[in-house]
């Protein structure tokens, strides 16, 4: 990636890391964007993923084990 001399002068947007509040560069060279790290996505990732199993009742998978079965059971006889 090569930069020109002229994007030091650019305004650069910063955002405030969601999960560690450090100031993150909202550049489009920054892949993590809003994240400051890959380490920062992958909790961000991980406590919405616990989240979702944190939901009272069935597991998820179930619900989608349900469903593929029903979708099974289509008339689309080969
Ligand atoms: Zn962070």
């Amino acid at each position: 990636m090569s930069e020109k001399p002229n994007a030091k002068n650019a305004k650069i947007i910063t955002v405030n890391c969601p999960t560690c509040k450090s100031p993150v560069e909202w550049v489009e060279k920054n892949e993590l964007r809003p994240f400051c790290s890959d380490r920062c996505k992958l909790i961000d990732l991980g406590a919405w993923a616990s989240e979702e199993y944190k939901v009272p009742g069935k597991p998820v998978s179930e619900w989608d084990l349900d469903e593929v079965t029903m979708g099974n059971e289509n008339p689309t006889l080969q």
